[in-house]
């Protein structure tokens, strides 16, 4: 009876980390999709651990000042892992304008899969 119970709970709880991947996912992908429409608004968001068990392990930013393009790995950033995504906008900084001795906020673009480009500076 225990073992009977106890592998019930296995199987409900992967049931449930299967569950919570789907929703994770869904969430990524209807914040794109508000990025993608309408550019925001960014809040709400998912946060940064819902992202990369949802699929979407690397955020697409541009410099509000200058357009560089830079692809965030979520993974390595040093924030918590319950940080929203849409509070990175004023914590990632453009390393380019910091050596220009400028700070300017990221524009948010999307969440990504894959990285679509090499970001060295990441
Ligand atoms: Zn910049």
């Amino acid at each position: 009876m225990t073992t009977i119970l106890a592998r019930r709970s296995e199987e409900a709880r992967s049931k449930g980390t299967a569950l919570i991947r789907q929703a994770d996912r869904l969430l990524g992908e209807s914040w794109n999709e508000k990025m993608w429409a309408d550019g925001g608004p960014i809040d709400p968001s998912p946060t940064i651990d819902q992202a990369i068990n949802g699929g979407f392990p690397r955020l697409e930013i541009e410099c509000a000042r200058c357009k560089t393009r830079r692809d965030v790995d979520l993974a390595t950033l040093p924030h918590p892992s319950t940080t929203f995504v849409h509070d990175l906008a004023s914590r990632l900084r453009c390393s380019r304008c910091a050596k220009a001795g400028r700070r300017s906020p990221a524009t948010l673009l999307q969440l990504a899969q894959r990285p679509s480009h090499a970001s060295p500076e990441a």
